[in-house]
């Protein structure tokens, strides 16, 4: 008997983000019969309540700093005002806009989309509402949620999913974490004349980054009048009148009129019968896949942020397409998950590809690491006091670039190039006899030529 008739659908999908639409469309096209499961709207984290919204509250608040600086440019702007409501209309427009083109690249690719909340029956059945559907394959795309710890008065604190749709701008707010969306939503807040104090409880931001990239951009975070409470923690959060107040572990307290959490996503597999039909979650509640994305249910796969493999979007982009690949074009695909250049949209900005130098030396031992610090051209005339910070770390032994790191203007436009002059096993030789692009701060990246001695830097 053939699949047609024993399943309703080749391919059943659960949560239509990057990575399910992905799989989705891309399975389609190749002749599969796909279904889509989405509860809330088509789009997923990145276009609904992430990574695009947010990139347009940056672009927002970053006219704050292009104001002032005009000023050395010769520009009198006068006293701008800035209207909160407008940048959330206009942004909402955008985001019901993109809402529509995913559901026309489902419904152009005849994928089904199937509006509910979906729950495994059993391995090959989905229910959603009162709809039961069969599947030779599922996919759960269902993504991560924000999580937040068990603090008392913890009801009182937003996530970002609040964050980009608060109706007005508070005068002070606390941002507890120090992680991409911490540092994210501490410079959209800032720039938008937020009093932001961040409370985390390492001594740096950004754990995992390259160190000199971390204590270089707290110290400009400081600059901007951002307050780090570092190796602090919050004990509780207390209602008083109409503001918050926060008591840290050392008795200290902070009074604030907004409390925002960014304490890391947790996978979304609960709820969902996942367990129920034998697939394997790890401790953090992920779903363990094996590297063509299947769980240890045969015929159920995952993709993206719900395996917490690398929580990019552009990365459920590619474990989407592998598996189309490998599920309906008989070409068993797998995804490479090493140097994946990604982006800090902070101010200023990250971009970085590759081993930090501390796992550079961890992995290759002998190491040559190179820094370059200044302040950008355009800030000679505009005054502001604001560095670019750039390094490579380069192996001793073969002369292959290592890792590529900078903060400063424009660090994830130039993290991109980097990135595949990385997958390409560039050597600091060919950094070296790449003809630099002039005026730039990338071409400092071409020009690195003193190594830092071993008893400099950090
Ligand atoms: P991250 O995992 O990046 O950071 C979590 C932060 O919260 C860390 O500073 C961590 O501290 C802190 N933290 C965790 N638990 C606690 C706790 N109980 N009390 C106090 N602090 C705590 O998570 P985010 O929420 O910022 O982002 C989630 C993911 O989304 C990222 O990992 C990234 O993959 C993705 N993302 C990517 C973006 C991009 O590409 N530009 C933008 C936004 C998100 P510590 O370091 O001490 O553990």
């Amino acid at each position: 008997m053939s699949t047609k008739q024993l399943f309703d659908y080749d391919l059943f999908t659960i949560g239509a983000g990057s990575g399910g639409v992905r799989a989705s469309r891309m399975s389609s096209q190749m002749g599969a019969r796909v279904a889509i499961a989405e509860e809330s709207r088509v789009g997923g984290t990145c276009v609904i309540r992430g990574c695009v919204p947010k990139k347009l509250l940056i672009y927002g608040g970053h006219f704050a700093d292009d104001f002032e600086d005009a000023a050395g440019y010769g520009w009198n702007v006068g006293k701008p005002t800035f209207e909160w409501s407008a940048l959330i209309a206009a942004k909402d427009k955008e985001i019901t806009r993109l809402n529509g083109i995913y559901r026309r690249i489902l419904n152009e690719n005849n994928v089904d989309l199937v509006e509910g909340t979906a729950r495994l029956v059993d391995k090959h059945t989905v229910q959603v509402g009162t709809r039961t559907v069969t599947a030779k394959n599922i996919l759960i795309a269902t993504g991560g949620w924000p999580s937040m710890p068990d603090v008392p008065g913890i009801e009182h604190a937003i996530s970002s999913n609040e964050a980009l749709d608060l109706k007005e701008l508070p005068r002070r707010m606390v941002i507890v974490g120090a992680g991409y969306i911490a540092v994210e939503f501490a410079g959209i807040f800032s720039s938008l004349g937020v009093e932001v104090t961040l409370v985390l409880r390492a001594d740096a931001v950004l754990r995992g980054f390259d160190e000199d990239i971390r204590v270089t951009l707290g110290a400009e975070m400081v600059k901007r009048g951002i307050i780090l409470k570092t190796e602090s923690v919050v004990r509780s959060i207390e209602q008083v009148g109409g503001h918050y107040s926060l008591r840290l572990a050392g008795g200290e307290t902070i009074e604030t009129d907004l409390v925002m959490y960014a304490t890391g996503r947790k996978p979304k597999t609960s709820g969902i019968g996942l367990e129920e039909a034998g697939v394997e979650l790890n401790d953090k509640g992920a779903i363990v896949v094996d590297a063509y994305s299947c769980s240890k249910v045969d015929n159920i796969w995952a993709v993206g942020d719900v395996t917490d493999r690398i929580n990019l979007t552009p990365v459920a982009i590619a474990e989407g397409a592998a598996l189309a690949e490998t599920l309906f074009n008989k070409n068993p695909t797998k995804v490479d998950h090493t140097n994946i250049p990604s982006a800090v949209f902070s101010s200023p900005p990250i971009g970085t590809v590759g081993l930090t130098e501390d796992a550079a030396r961890a992995q290759a031992g002998d190491i040559d690491v190179y820094v370059s610090r200044f302040r950008p051209m355009k800030h000679t005339l505009s005054g502001r006091d604001e560095q670019t910070f750039m390094k490579l770390i380069v192996d001793a032994k073969t002369d292959r670039v290592l890792g590529c790191h900078m903060m400063g203007m424009d660090a994830p436009e130039i993290a991109q190039g980097l990135g595949i002059a990385l997958k390409c096993g560039a050597t600091k030789a060919h950094f070296d006899a790449t003809i630099g692009i002039h005026p730039t701060a990338a071409e400092e990246f071409v020009t690195l030529r003193e190594k830092r001695p071993s008893h400099e830097g950090r």
